[in-house]
């Protein structure tokens, strides 16, 4: 269905085999890998195909595991759609902006060209106007929701629209969507097998130091990623964290909630200091702020060892800065050191 859209020599691809996959059954005896046979704690080579992760992700995100594909965090299988459907320095990929700028990055590393669409002042997309934009030569088009840096959520109506009316991918990054009321477009993915909707173990799930992003896809691109990722790409050290993480569902929800509080809290406070002009509404588990002299409080927080993102070059978001929600205590922190700004 989709072998079309591949870059070309990704379709001619004869993928390495590792031992691991050409494997099925038990062996008592692994002599395939050149592996060291004494038995350290990560001697041998992980699963090339992580399917027991796959099933405890696959249950957590009500999904198929044979829909999933793993990678390096979502900046690796971002930088993977893109090297695997985009034929240098011929197909393009769209985003729009304020928004994330791996994307751009991505294309720029695999000589892919970029078509940037630009939201509206209150950082709505206008689905339309955004298809319309879109190129003979797109092959993703990258929708953010929630967006960052923004912090606001697109619906599920405007992603469908999106996804029946372009011919390529359309991918749905939904780093942040834990911590949003808009539901996850994974419920999508039957009726648009053109959407692939990718996440993370980054942000609620509290777990970047692993490196792991989640895809969810049609089974064929699975496959075609499959074919293009390195044979062991996700190690066993973070397969095992990742199954830690998984086994204490609890423990994610509670932080979700905690932080979503103290969203609403600083969401309250912020716009009684006399330095913010602006809290624009947040989706996500940090806040867009304008201030009135941006520069001055990122050097004032700074000094005192608080570090905000600095986002104020970004068009459209002048003199402001992104605030990453914290524990009560940090946010307290920052809070106080604000007030000391003038
Ligand atoms: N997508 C969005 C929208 C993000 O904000 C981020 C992290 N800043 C990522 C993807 C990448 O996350 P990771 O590589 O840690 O999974």
């Amino acid at each position: 269905m989709f072998e079309h859209l591949l870059r070309d020599n990704i379709r001619d691809l004869i993928p390495y085999s590792s031992a691991r996959s050409e494997f099925k059954g038990v062996a008592e005896v692994l002599l395939d890998a050149n592996e060291n046979p004494f038995d350290h704690a990560f001697n041998r080579y992980p699963d090339p195909m992580q399917k027991a992760l796959k099933v405890e992700i696959g249950k957590y995100r009500n999904i198929d595991p044979a829909n999933i594909f793993l990678s390096n965090g979502s900046d690796g299988i971002i930088e993977m759609l893109v090297r695997t459907f985009c034929d240098p320095g011929k197909d393009s990929v769209s985003y729009f902006t304020p928004g994330f700028s791996m994307y751009k990055v991505a294309a720029q590393l695999n000589a892919a060209s970029t078509n940037v669409f630009e939201l509206d002042h209150n950082f709505k997309l206008d689905e339309v106007a955004f298809v319309e934009n879109l190129k003979d030569n797109d092959k993703l088009a990258f929708i953010t929701s929630p967006n960052n840096p923004t912090g606001n959520a697109y619906s599920i109506e405007q992603v469908k629209y999106v996804a029946k009316n372009f011919k390529g991918l359309v991918i749905l990054d939904e780093a942040y969507v834990d911590f949003s009321t808009v539901a996850s477009g994974i419920s999508l993915l039957e009726a648009y097998p053109n959407l692939v909707v990718l996440q993370t173990f980054s942000k609620a799930f509290g777990a970047a130091g692993i490196r792991l992003g989640m895809a969810f896809m049609h089974q064929e691109l699975v496959g075609y990623l499959n074919k293009v990722k390195m044979p062991y790409n996700i190690s066993d050290i973070t397969q095992q964290e990742a199954m830690k993480v998984l086994a204490d569902p609890a423990r994610i929800e509670r932080e979700i909630k905690e932080l979503i509080v103290e969203r609403q809290r600083l969401e309250k406070v912020l716009p009684e200091m006399t330095q913010v002009v602006k809290v624009y509404p947040s989706d996500t588990n940090f806040l867009l702020a304008e201030f009135v002299d941006s520069t001055k409080v990122y050097k004032a927080l700074l000094d005192k060892g608080i570090i905000l993102r600095d986002i104020s070059r970004v068009k459209g978001l002048a003199n402001c800065l992104r605030v990453t929600i914290g524990t009560v205590e940090e946010n307290d922190k920052f809070l106080k050191a604000l007030k000391e700004v003038s």
